[in-house]
């Protein structure tokens, strides 16, 4: 058996602890005190590893952890981040708990265990002594509110590094990501002039009225054949049935595959003109992630991934996903990003988040072997 492979089997009991432990320590990416400790936790156990380790202090969220591992060359970064969109006290009625086969709670999947795979990962390179280019691992506290304050540590990180591996959950059945969509959203508020609907409508110009024309022509921009999606999420606007509303609001999200569309439906957000007289329009928001596009970078990082899964006589897959990740920033800087290499399971952000404990070991074995194949790559 591959020894990288027989060592993380035998941490099984290592791997699921330290799931629990980081799970049971609620952290909300809006709760700092929550998220600290979280993150207070995280870091004594990188320190036991052998890494050296650094805090990021933030003041309005979570401090960020960053750690060390391996001497020189240029490393290879490992992301993940330990918020979660859970409030405090979800435990009580969605406890830590392993039923069938399953580690269940809040957190597991996205992606506590996706940092318990890390940290066997090199666990296990350093008790087998096998070889691996050094490892910055940087695991953030705001990635499901935006990645305001960790986006520059991010992309400053991964323009050093060799490539990065984000340790976010696989697609159903443990397929990495090797596309991910870009993500915006756009507010669009548009501004009339209030009038009474019965006495005097003709001098009204209703921002409704010049929302929904707008929000027909915003749905135009969609187009699901190439991967592209439009939704207005949210509406709002107008006060009283009598009275011709003087200003209507929506909320927009977008996915794109490519930079190219994400260009093209910005410039087209930014070119809507009012179509009644009396209106006027205002736009904010833009794409906050860019896409991850299947560079020939990422696919090379793929094929070393495939080539280490088949080493331990496991088929590795591949996929696209609408949802963004931080390895949206970084393979938008051109660095090979391959995301997906957390845990396999089901559930994030929903009730019956698991992952499967069984599998868990291979995850960290593959994460370690792709480290090792990677010393080749420079
Ligand atoms: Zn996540």
């Amino acid at each position: 058996m591959d020894p990288l492979l027989s060592y993380c089997e035998a941490q099984l009991p290592q791997l699921v602890e330290t799931t629990e432990s980081l799970a049971r320590l609620e952290s909300p990416s809006t709760d700092k005190t929550a998220v600290d400790r979280c993150g207070h936790e995280l870091a004594s156990r990188l320190t036991r590893l052998g890494a050296r380790v650094e805090t990021l202090p933030q003041h309005a969220c979570g401090d960020h952890i960053r750690a060390e591992v391996g001497g020189d060359g240029r490393p290879v970064l490992l992301l993940g981040h330990f918020d979660t969109v859970w409030p405090i006290g979800t435990l009580a009625r969605m406890p830590v708990a392993r039923r069938e086969g399953r580690l269940q709670g809040p957190g597991t999947f996205d992606m506590k265990a996706g940092l318990a795979i890390a940290m066997t990962a090199l666990d296990a390179l350093r008790a087998t002594g096998t070889a691996h280019p050094p490892v910055v691992m940087l695991w953030t506290s705001d990635e499901e509110i935006g990645s305001r304050t960790s986006r520059d540590a991010i992309e400053a990180e991964a323009r050093r590094a060799r490539a990065v591996l984000v340790l976010e959950p696989s697609l159903p059945g443990g397929a990495l990501k090797t596309s991910r969509k870009g993500c915006g959203e756009f507010e669009l508020t548009a501004h009339g002039i209030a009038a009474h609907a019965g006495l005097d409508p003709g001098r009204g110009a209703s921002a409704i009225h010049e929302l929904a024309a707008q929000i027909a022509a915003i749905e135009r921009l969609q187009d699901l054949s190439r991967g592209i999606s439009v939704n207005v999420g949210v509406i709002t606007g107008g006060t009283r049935p009598n009275v011709v509303a003087d200003e209507a609001h929506a909320v927009i999200d977008v996915r794109v595959p490519t930079s190219a569309d994400g260009h093209r439906i910005d410039a087209a957000f930014r070119a809507l003109q009012p179509l009644r007289p009396g209106t006027r329009l205002t736009v904010k928001g833009g794409f906050e992630r860019p896409p991850l596009e299947r560079t020939p970078g990422v696919a090379r990082l793929f094929d070393l991934a495939r080539d280490a899964a088949s080493s331990m006589g496991r088929d590795l897959t591949e996929g696209a996903t609408g949802g963004g990740s931080d390895g949206n920033f970084t393979a938008a800087l051109g660095v090979p990003t391959l995301d997906g290499l957390g845990p396999i399971g089901d559930g994030a952000h929903a009730h019956h988040e698991h992952v499967v404990v069984s599998e868990l070991p291979w995850r960290a074995a593959l994460v370690a072997a792709l480290l090792n194949r990677m010393q080749a790559v420079e």
